[in-house]
């Protein structure tokens, strides 16, 4: 396996969003010219405001349902909602953002000859009954339920992408990212990870959803970059599926009990219906991230918490999680008032 390393035009869609401006920071330092294209749906200016600056940053509101004529080596396309609540807020633009989104990327790609990787998701294996989940299993997903936006959607992507390679030669990657977490998380996206670190700093509730069985494998920001950068970059490389996450499984009410023990919080528990369509376990085969391109994830849940905990802190201090924005809860309040009736192209809480 070999990487190289030369300077290139490179497309970020999703840019200003948790993961891409992690990815956008990584390849700037790098040495690359980053443009970061994002319609700020859930993502912020704010995620990528010390990279305006830099000569070699760029930043374009758009919209990848609608095409992009743009000259660029590469394209990391990972404009989509990722969490349950802003996904499900408005579920048919969350299916044209993947799906149009993978054509209109994937035209552009075919017409600059780019490479390019989608960022697809381990809930194309849906609630699993292979454990853990190799990318060979094709995956248990309910095509009509409240999920199903999401989930087919990356689906239908995962498909276009296999499709134009076959058909038009596109080089592709394709990661199957499991559930990341990290600083600039969004601190309202009702993630699990975000949510009781919020709730436990605040002194609120944890809400535990169902008896909190289920079980996630976290997977820190820096390592999944990490894995997204080298699958890119890895010559001679192949399209995937690659898995990429953290392969340590911890169930909903073990991480509830270690962030309230590294926030040193006198939060309780607080238990809430499970979601539908909620997956009861949830980890990734990582052997072939391994073989393919020598990745595998070296930050413990411990020390990524840390990080993540002083992150929110941090905003906690500076009055930026005011009563208004507290966690956001699947069961109560998975639209604010605030966002009632806004566009597609508006921020999801504005
Ligand atoms: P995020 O919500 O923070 O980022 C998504 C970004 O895409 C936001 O900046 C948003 O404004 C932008 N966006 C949404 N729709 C768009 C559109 N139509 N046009 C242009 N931009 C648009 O989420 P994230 O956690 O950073 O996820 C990034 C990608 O990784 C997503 O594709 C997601 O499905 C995938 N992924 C993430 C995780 C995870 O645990 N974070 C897990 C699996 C897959
Ligand atoms: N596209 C784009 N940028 C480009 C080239 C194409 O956004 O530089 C979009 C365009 O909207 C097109 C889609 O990608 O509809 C698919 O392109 P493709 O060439 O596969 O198909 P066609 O142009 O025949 O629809
Ligand atoms: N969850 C929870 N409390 C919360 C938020 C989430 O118990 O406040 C649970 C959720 O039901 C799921 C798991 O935590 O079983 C992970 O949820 P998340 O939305 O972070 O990711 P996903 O379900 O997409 O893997």
């Amino acid at each position: 396996m070999r990487i190289y390393n030369t300077q290139r035009r490179i497309l970020v869609t999703g840019g200003a969003g948790f993961l891409g401006s992690h990815l956008c920071e990584r390849l700037l330092a790098q040495g690359h010219d980053v443009l970061c294209v994002d319609n700020f749906f859930t993502g912020t200016r704010r995620n990528v405001e010390h990279l305006l600056a830099n000569p070699h940053f760029e930043l374009m509101r758009h919209d990848v349902t609608m095409p992009l004529y743009v000259e660029v080596d590469q394209i990391y396309n990972l404009a989509c909602p990722a969490s349950p609540v802003h996904y499900q807020h408005d579920p048919v633009q969350t299916t044209k953002t993947s799906v149009h989104g993978a054509i209109n990327m994937l035209g552009l790609a075919k017409r600059v000859r780019a490479r390019i990787l989608q960022a697809s998701t381990s809930e194309v294996y849906g609630d699993p009954d292979v454990h853990p989940q190799p990318e060979s299993y094709w995956g248990k997903v309910n095509p009509i339920g409240i999920r199903s936006c999401y989930d087919e959607g990356k689906r239908c992507a995962e498909t276009l992408f296999f499709d134009y390679h076959r058909q038009h030669r596109v080089d592709i990657r394709v990661a199957r990212i499991f559930n990341t977490y990290g600083p600039r998380m969004h601190p309202r996206d009702g993630r699990v990870v975000s949510n009781f670190i919020v709730q436990a700093l605040r002194g609120d509730p944890i809400t535990i959803y169902g008896e909190g069985q289920q079980t996630r494998s976290f997977c820190y920001v820096d390592d999944l970059v990490e894995g997204l950068n080298r699958f890119m970059e890895a010559d001679p490389g192949a399209p995937g599926p690659v898995n990429i996450g953290n392969p340590v499984e911890f169930t909903v009410r073990e991480l509830a009990t270690l962030v309230i023990r590294l926030t040193g919080s006198s939060s309780k528990l607080a238990f809430a219906p499970l979601p539908s369509d909620d997956p009861m376990q949830r980890r990734p085969d990582v052997g072939l991230a391994k073989q393919m391109f020598g990745w595998q994830p070296s930050v413990q849940l411990e020390e990524g918490l840390r990080r993540t905990i002083e992150y929110f802190d941090g905003l906690l201090s500076a009055g930026e999680l005011s009563p208004a924005q507290r966690a956001e809860t699947r069961e109560g309040a998975a639209v604010p008032a605030s966002a009632k009736g806004i566009t597609v192209h508006a921020r999801f809480d504005a």
